[in-house]
């Protein structure tokens, strides 16, 4: 429970995923020593896909370079850093993610559905009201839709998430015979992605957090805060506020082989709430200042 509760607290999915449309992550073969490369490599790749918004700074990026920046017309423009020195400077800043189990894989879907559009708080209301309500996840699946009304009003847009999680626990139901996920922890990547985000309710960012948390696979799962603040440092540039299906391919792609990615994902979500909100970026007093490019950002250098 503490570890849902950290995860909503990290704002993994306080959107709504519906927008979302499908992903999958992919992850390079490269050996954590080569993976620097790689995602360097997987960067200037993933750039050539997509429209520039600054010219400079796409110049900037072909030098492929992560600490010595270009200079244009005067003024300095860094490279994308790579996914391992970004890692490692968030990991001496707010820790690892604990390597530990976080129980069945049901319990994470049902956290992350209701955590959607809602706050940390209404959601463990909710959480904690249905498991109040309910003795196993089976008789949810058995109850009337109505009947989770009442344990999920805390949580807002009750008769949706009702709807939802009734059916996908139902569906769950009848797939395995018993409203439970563990199957999943044998099966490959793509076909967990493919089975969650076929339950109603469930898009990219949920099913990736399931399989992220819930089944210790490295898939990052992108939300805006991950999305805005690559595309700050020069990983994606793919426009919008929402993560897109092929942006979270490409981000994906970036992380090397035995990666830990999950920390990578919860300490992005921390420094984008603590430094790189949505609004102006606290630069100087982000532990990325000295090797960020800092892009579609102005006047931010510390
Ligand atoms: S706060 Fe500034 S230096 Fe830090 S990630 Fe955001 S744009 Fe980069």
């Amino acid at each position: 429970m503490k570890k849902k509760r950290e995860n909503a607290a990290l704002g993994a999915v306080q959107e709504d995923v519906s927008m979302l449309p499908d992903s999958q992550a992919a992850s390079s073969d490269a050996t954590m020593v080569s993976g620097a490369k790689t995602a360097r490599a997987g960067i200037s790749a993933g750039m050539s896909d997509v429209e520039a918004s600054v010219g400079e700074v796409r110049r900037a990026r072909r030098a492929n370079t992560s600490s010595v920046g270009e200079t244009t017309g005067g003024a300095s423009i860094r490279a994308a850093p790579s996914v391992p020195e970004v890692a490692e400077i968030l990991v001496r800043r707010y820790g690892p993610w604990p390597d530990e189990s976080a129980g069945p894989v049901i319990e994470q879907l049902v956290w992350f559905l209701l955590s959607t559009r809602t706050t940390v708080e209404n959601c463990e209301t909710a959480y904690t009201a249905l498991r109040s309500a309910f003795s196993n996840w089976d008789e949810v699946a058995e109850a009337k839709e109505e009947e989770l009304y009442g344990p999920l009003r805390p949580a807002g847009l009750y008769r949706a998430r009702a709807k939802n999680l009734h059916a996908a626990l139902s569906a769950i139901r009848e797939r395995f015979g018993a409203v439970s996920l563990e199957a999943l922890r044998a099966w490959p990547d793509d076909e967990c992605e493919s089975f969650l985000l076929s339950l109603p309710g469930v898009g990219l960012k949920v099913a990736h957090c399931v399989m992220s948390f819930g089944l210790a696979r490295p898939v990052l799962a992108v939300d805006s805060h991950i999305w805005r603040v690559t595309r700050r440092l020069g990983w994606h540039n793919f426009q919008g506020e929402t993560p897109s299906r092929r942006g979270a391919d490409h981000l994906g792609a970036l992380m090397p082989a035995g990666f830990d990615v999950l920390s990578l994902h919860v300490n992005l979500i921390r420094l984008g709430r603590e430094a790189c909100p949505s609004g102006e970026p606290r630069c100087g007093a982000c532990p990325l200042g000295s090797i960020c490019p800092k892009i579609g950002t102005e006047g931010s250098d510390p």
